[in-house]
């Protein structure tokens, strides 16, 4: 199966589009947003227990409302010591409410103090973490029956949880990436890292290098 349509991809952000735009260039597919469809459509309700689940409920979802391939992604913050908390709620840890009645930056500074106040002063050991981030490809089935999954991938970007008062730190990025350090050897957060670069190392970076490679071998 070669693909010669564009892809859509389940976001409304177009910084995402464009850094997996760089990567599809290089297998030469079209990525566009929901919004470049100009259609009225329904948010899939992000109920599952695990980043692939809520990746794959949100591209089946769209591509059935679409009718199109679409490629979604769901990804979040995965600490150890915590028995992988915050994991699937990483966007809304400090509250129960509706995380998008909060403005982001002050959602994201809640969350990084509560995750500090759960580590409190253990070691370094105990401050292991990862980002992952799982996408999901959804299209038309062959048989034109209903919507199927047709390629998956998982990135994850490997560090640890900072210690209070020497994080939070950095200007860049978003979420917890102000008390995010790189490696646990090392003391850069990924707040300080150029965007760029910051993309070449993170878990949606590699999630999206996996499936650009699987899209190309469908
Ligand atoms: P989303 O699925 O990309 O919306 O990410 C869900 C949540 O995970 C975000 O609200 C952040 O709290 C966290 N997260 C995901 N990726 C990153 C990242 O690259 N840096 C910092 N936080 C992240």
């Amino acid at each position: 199966m070669t693909i010669t349509e564009p892809i859509v991809l389940a976001t409304g952000n177009p910084k995402k589009v464009r850094e997996l735009q760089e990567i599809m260039d290089e297998i030469g597919v079209q990525i566009i947003s929901l919004s470049d469809l100009g259609m009225d459509l329904t948010e899939p309700e992000e109920t599952g227990s695990t980043f692939e689940e809520n990746a794959r409920i949100k591209a089946i979802g769209y591509a059935e409302q679409t009718g199109r391939l679409c490629l979604a992604d769901d990804s979040g913050l995965v600490v150890d010591s915590l028995d992988g908390a915050p994991g699937v709620y990483s966007a809304r840890y400090s509250c129960d409410i509706d995380p998008s009645d909060l403005p982001r930056e002050q959602r994201d500074a809640l969350n990084n103090k509560k995750l500090l106040d759960v580590l409190g002063d253990r070691v370094i050991a105990d401050r292991q973490a990862r980002f992952v981030c799982a996408m999901c490809l959804a299209g038309p089935s062959q048989g034109g029956n209903g919507c199927e999954v047709l390629a998956e991938a998982v990135g994850t970007f490997e560090g640890a949880i900072g210690k209070p008062g020497d994080v939070p730190r950095g200007e860049f990025g978003f979420g917890y990436d102000p008390i995010f350090l790189v490696a646990p050897e090392d003391i850069t957060t990924s707040a300080e890292l150029e965007p760029e670069l910051k993309h070449k190392l993170s878990h949606r970076g590699a999630a999206s290098r996996i499936m650009a490679h699987k899209i190309e071998h469908l």
